[in-house]
């Protein structure tokens, strides 16, 4: 079972997936839980290249970056711990480079997608849930508890409504694997919400 969290920063994907982890622990399973960029430690590597030197690299560069972080990810992690049977849960995949990349970088969608499913060899989770936020909620969400929003100090809003418009595009496409929630409801609903799906899949 492979479950991916999605959505802008400060969405609450963490959160969900500590709780979503908790749950399953609870029920005896095993959990890996890993994320994109830097889920293996080349990928810590890549995360410090991708966010640290954001701006300076070029956005093709950008999207192959991403994409061999997740080759390497999906190789080394994703893939032994399912064969394991374990369960694997990870905060961004590669939805998220289609709406980051892609719709945000104005790369063409497709391309990135196809460039991702090439690194993954096709891998695709379980399921995959949308926390959907507008951005300027979760800039204030963020504001509030003092965490950084980089992307939202380095970019302007209209970057962020076309990665949540190129999120919620992508669950309209492939509505069997998405759960899309709205993320401005309680964390213990969202939570509940998450473990009704996830449970039927399991
Ligand atoms: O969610 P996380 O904290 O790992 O994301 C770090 C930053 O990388 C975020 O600001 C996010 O917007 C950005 N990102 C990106 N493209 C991706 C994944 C993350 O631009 N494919
Ligand atoms: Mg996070």
């Amino acid at each position: 079972l492979w479950v991916t969290f999605e959505g802008g920063d400060g969405a609450g994907k963490t959160t969900q997936a500590r709780l979503l982890e908790e749950w399953l622990r609870d029920q005896g399973r095993t959990v890996v839980r890993t994320r994109e960029p830097g889920g293996s430690e080349v990928g810590v590597l890549v995360r410090e290249i991708v966010l640290h030197h954001r701006g300076d690299v070029s956005p093709r560069a950008e999207a192959l970056l991403y994409a061999a972080d997740r080759a390497h990810h999906v190789a080394t992690v994703v893939r032994p711990a399912l064969a394991r049977g374990d369960v694997v849960i990870q905060d961004r995949y590669l939805d998220s480079s289609v709406a980051y990349q892609g719709a945000g970088r104005v790369l063409d969608a497709g391309e990135i997608r196809d460039l991702s499913l090439w690194a993954a060899e096709g891998a695709l989770p379980d399921v995959t849930v949308l926390l959907d936020l507008d951005p300027g909620v979760a800039r204030r969400r963020l504001d509030a508890d003092d965490k950084p929003f980089d992307r939202l100090e380095a970019e302007r809003e209209e970057f962020h409504e076309r990665v949540r418009a190129a999120f919620l595009a992508l669950a309209d496409a492939e509505p069997e694997r998405f759960l899309v929630l709205d993320a401005t409801r309680p964390a213990d609903e969202l939570a509940a919400a998450v473990r009704e799906r996830v449970g039927a899949t399991a």
